[in-house]
């Protein structure tokens, strides 16, 4: 079952989550700890982000350095096919323009198809961190729209330059990212919303948002969408602070403001383990206002915040 039906299937507000895939190194075992944390919640499907290459610079020990461009957090793929071999849940990859040609797509949908994986999440990507605005690479696209009519054509079976595909399998189905407080190089949110609709209109079955703490912000976004004419699932994400420095880093990184009442009892917050406790409060709190307001389902970000997500889980589900 693709993401929108399952999300439909469910009577009670569907659970899912997103994880990362491991540092390059590091082994998968943590993410199956997630995950079997996070199990007895019934997830109805699991995110994979996928990252970019970077630019690190090592150090020689001779006052030089060498830069090298990698990618920290290869694996998005087989990971999204290991979860959903080992699990039996379906798993959702993210795929990017962002570091990828169109021939690196392709093939990406290709390795897909063969493991059975046909749910993505179609995404522009983040920038790379060298550059101040997203520069596309040789041969891909700048916007998550193009990627989705590359996606579309592949579907109808044919290939990026034209040629047919000689067995087509399921066709993926997918959805797209969506900013309740604009996306931060959108120069108002009419504009931004004009563009969601266009992504929507292109073959998005939903929309997952960047994470928010202001409800009202949800709420009003979700009006405006269907003002618009917007009538898919705005699946709302959400992402409990566990550590003290995300208190001023997350609003910085996504560009998203704190209500006043969170942010008076941020001020108070000394240590982790009393931000630990605020995020789990606070999200319940969000959580249960969502449901009471019939959202579809529930999408979290448990990045360095897996406890917290089965804290605030445990209390709404
Ligand atoms: P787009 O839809 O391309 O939008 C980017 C900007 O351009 C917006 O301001 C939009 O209004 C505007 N726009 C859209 N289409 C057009 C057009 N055709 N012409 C002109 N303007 C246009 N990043 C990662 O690197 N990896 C991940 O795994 C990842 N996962 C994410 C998951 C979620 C749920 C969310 C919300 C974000 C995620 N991101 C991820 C971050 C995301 O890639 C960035 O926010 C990126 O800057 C924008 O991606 P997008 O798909 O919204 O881009």
């Amino acid at each position: 079952m693709k993401v929108v039906d399952l999300i439909k299937s469910t009577d009670k507000t569907a659970f899912s989550f997103e994880i990362l895939p491991p540092l390059k190194g590091t082994g998968i075992e943590k993410l199956y700890q997630t995950v079997d944390t996070l199990r007895e919640f019934d997830p109805k499907y699991i995110n994979i982000t996928t990252h970019r290459s970077e630019y690190v610079y090592k150090d020689l020990g001779n006052g030089l350095y060498q830069r090298t461009c990698l990618r920290r957090r290869p694996g998005t793929v087989a990971v999204a096919a290991a979860l959903q071999n080992k699990y039996n849940i379906t798993t959702v990859p993210h795929i990017l323009c962002s570091g990828f040609s169109r021939e690196d797509t392709e093939y990406v949908l290709l390795d897909l198809q063969f493991l059975g994986i046909t749910d993505l999440l179609v995404l522009r990507g983040d920038k790379a961190k060298h550059e101040s605005i997203f520069v596309p690479e040789n041969n891909g696209y700048t916007h998550a729209i193009e990627l989705e009519a590359q996606i579309n054509e592949f579907n109808q079976g044919v290939f990026v330059d034209g040629s047919p595909i000689k067995v087509t399998g399921t066709p993926f189905s997918y959805g797209v990212a969506c900013y309740p407080e604009k996306h931060e190089e959108s120069p108002n949110m009419e504009q931004d919303i004009y563009w969601l609709k266009k992504k929507i209109e292109a073959g998005a079955e939903y929309a997952v948002t960047q994470m928010f703490y202001d409800n009202r912000k949800y709420f009003e976004f979700v009006e405006r969408a269907k003002k618009e004419g917007i009538n898919v699932p705005i699946i709302p994400g959400i992402k409990p602070f566990s550590k003290l420095s995300q208190l001023s880093m997350i609003p910085k990184t996504f560009k998203i403001d704190l209500p006043q009442a969170l942010a008076i009892e941020a001020m108070k917050c000394q240590t982790d383990e009393a931000t630990a406790a605020l995020g789990v409060e606070w999200c319940i709190h969000q959580c249960r206002e969502l449901i009471a307001h019939g959202v579809p389902s529930i999408h979290f970000y448990t990045v360095n915040a897996v406890n917290s997500v089965k804290e605030v889980a445990k209390a709404i589900y």
